[in-house]
């Protein structure tokens, strides 16, 4: 995993100075993982993931095939001030960090049966049924590791 910042050429209103992102390679667990369903502390959240082909900000930068999520300086407030060139660099650092203390623990993709991703044994798991799901740690019961993937969201 990787990171990199790109800065605004849009900036036509007071905005910060740029967005952070961090580059999933393909034989990570997390790549393909849709932003909203990555559970990471970052300015404003998470607003951004697609493939490294579909990054529209600058395709070249990156492998086609690898898995762009980012975050950007565009919410209510943000400034150069509060948001500058530092800032921003600061928190794609902590982005970079935080995913790569969850690709230590992997994310299981399936939503009929979740598939542990240390071992490959199937835990069986309620169908996703709603839009609205969460992402929730959970341990393998062969293996006893802990790995994340998505539930339905309570209630
Ligand atoms: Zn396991």
């Amino acid at each position: 995993m990787k990171s990199f910042i790109r800065e605004n050429t849009y900036r036509t209103t007071p905005l910060g100075w740029g967005n952070g992102y961090v580059v999933i390679p393909k034989s990570s667990s997390w790549h393909g993982v849709e932003y909203t369903s990555i559970p990471v502390d970052v300015h404003g959240g998470l607003t951004w993931s697609s493939l490294g082909s579909e990054f529209v900000n600058d395709p070249d930068c990156v492998d086609g095939d690898a898995w762009i999520i980012g975050f950007d300086i565009c919410h209510h407030g943000d400034d150069i001030n509060n948001c500058s060139k530092k800032y921003v660099e600061a928190e794609t650092a902590s982005l970079l960090q935080q995913m790569q203390e969850l690709d230590k623990f992997g994310f299981a993709k399936s939503q009929r049966a979740v598939i542990c991703p240390h071992c490959g044994e199937a835990h069986s798991l309620e169908p996703i049924d709603s839009i609205f799901v969460e992402v929730e740690k959970r341990t393998c019961l062969k293996c006893h590791k802990e790995f994340y993937c998505e539930v339905n969201e309570q209630e």
